[in-house]
C-alpha cells in the first residue's frame, strides 16, 4: 500500500469542505452587492450594524469550526504517514481506522455548516427586511424618495440609445396643512394613505408610484410619452378629487396639483426632476387642482380629459392669431 492515498484523501476531503465553505458565503455574499448605500436613517443603520456584527460572528465560528477540522484531518494523516514500519494488515486497519474518522469528522463539519448555513439565510432575510424598510415610507407604505431616485436612474441608464421613453409626474396636495389646521394630523396622515391608494390604483405594474414628501408623491410612468402623460396626469388629478375621502362621518374635499416632464434623450434625474418640478410649480401658481407640463422648453397646461395637447397647442396658435389680427386692426 502506498503512503500517498492519504495525503491525497486528505487534499480532497479539505477541498471539499473549502468549496462546501465557499458555497455557504457564495450564497449569503449577493447581500451585501446591488445597489446598497449607505442608510442615512439612523434607526435602520444600528439594525444594520447589529446584524453585520451577528453576521461577523457566525462567519468567525465558522472558520473555528474548518481550522479545528483541518487539525483534525491533519492529526490522522500524520498518525498514518507515521506507521511506516507495520506490517501490511496493521497498515490496513490503521488506513481503515483513519478513513472512518475522517468520515466522522467530515459528518460532524457538514452538520456544523449546514447550521451556519440557516444562521446565515436569517441573517441574510434580515438585512434584506431592513434594506426593503430603508426605501419603504413608513406611512403609505409606497417607495420613498431614495427608491425613486434609483429607479429613475436605472430606467435613465436603460434607455440611453432606445426610442422608449418614460414619463415623471410629481404630485402635490393642495391645501393640506389647512386640512391638518382643520381636522387635526390624523385626518392628514389618514388622507395620504388614502391617496396613495388612489394614486397606486391608476398606474400600471410597471409603474412605479413614491412618497417624495410631507404631502408630494411622485409616478415614474413607463413607455409613456407627453401625450399619454398628459392623459394619466388627469387621470390621477381626477382620481383624487372623485375619491370620496371620508373622515368623522364627513367627505372631506382632496384635490392635488400635477407636474410633468418626459424623459429626454440628455436627460439626468436632476434635470428631470427639475423640469417636473417647474411645472407642478406652475400647476400651483395657476390655481391648484390642475396638471401642466414642462415641454423642455416651457410649462404648458396639461387640457382637461378628452381634450389633446396638439388640440390645446391649435386653440393658442388661433388666440394668438385672433389678437395679432387685433393688433393690426388698430
Ligand atoms: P399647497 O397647496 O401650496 O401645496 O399648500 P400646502 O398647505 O399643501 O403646503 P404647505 O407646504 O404649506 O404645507 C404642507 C403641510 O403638510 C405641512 C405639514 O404639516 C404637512 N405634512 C407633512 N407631512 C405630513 C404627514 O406625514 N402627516 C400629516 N398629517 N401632515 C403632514
Ligand atoms: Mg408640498
Ligand atoms: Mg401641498
Amino acid at each position: 500500500m502506498s503512503f500517498s492515498w492519504p495525503i491525497f484523501i486528505t487534499v480532497l476531503l479539505l477541498g471539499v469542505v473549502q468549496l462546501a465553505v465557499g458555497v455557504v458565503f457564495g450564497r449569503c455574499l449577493p447581500l451585501g452587492s446591488g445597489t446598497s448605500r449607505p442608510a442615512d436613517d439612523r434607526q435602520h443603520s444600528a439594525s444594520l450594524e447589529e446584524l453585520a456584527a451577528r453576521l461577523r460572528q457566525v462567519v468567525a465560528r465558522l472558520s473555528r469550526e474548518v481550522g479545528t477540522h483541518h487539525n483534525k484531518i491533519g492529526q490522522a494523516n500524520r498518525e498514518l504517514s507515521s506507521a511506516g514500519r507495520q506490517s501490511a494488515e496493521e497498515l490496513a486497519d490503521l488506513a481503515l481506522l483513519t478513513v472512518s474518522q475522517v468520515l466522522k469528522l467530515n459528518r460532524q463539519l457538514q452538520s456544523r455548516l449546514a447550521e451556519a448555513d440557516s444562521a446565515l439565510q436569517r441573517q441574510a432575510a434580515q438585512i434584506e427586511l431592513h434594506m426593503a424598510e430603508a426605501r419603504t415610507d413608513p406611512l403609505t407604505r409606497l417607495p420613498n424618495r431614495r427608491a425613486l431616485d434609483d429607479h429613475l436612474l436605472r430606467l435613465l441608464g436603460q434607455r440611453r440609445g432606445r426610442q422608449q421613453s418614460f414619463s415623471l409626474l410629481m404630485i402635490d396636495v393642495d391645501h393640506f396643512k389647512q386640512l391638518n389646521d382643520r381636522y387635526g394630523h390624523l385626518a392628514g396622515d389618514q388622507a395620504l394613505r388614502h391617496i396613495a391608494d388612489a394614486l397606486r390604483a391608476t398606474v400600471g405594474d410597471a409603474d412605479l408610484v413614491a412618497r417624495v414628501g410631507g404631502e408630494e408623491f411622485a409616478i415614474v410612468a413607463a413607455n409613456c410619452d407627453l401625450g399619454a402623460g398628459c392623459q394619466l396626469a388627469e387621470v390621477v388629478r381626477k382620481a383624487v378629487c372623485e375619491s370620496q375621502y371620508q373622515f368623522g362621518g364627513q367627505t372631506l374635499p382632496l384635490s392635488v396639483s400635477v407636474g410633468l416632464a418626459t424623459a429626454q434623450p440628455d436627460d439626468e434625474s436632476v434635470t428631470l426632476i427639475r423640469r417636473a418640478d417647474q411645472a407642478l410649480y406652475c400647476a400651483k401658481r395657476n390655481g391648484r387642482n390642475c396638471g401642466y407640463y414642462h415641454d423642455g422648453q416651457a410649462c404648458r397646461r396639461i387640457p382637461p380629459s378628452g381634450q389633446s395637447v396638439d388640440d390645446l397647442d391649435e386653440l393658442c396658435q388661433r388666440l394668438r392669431n385672433r389678437l395679432a389680427a387685433l393688433c393690426a386692426q388698430q
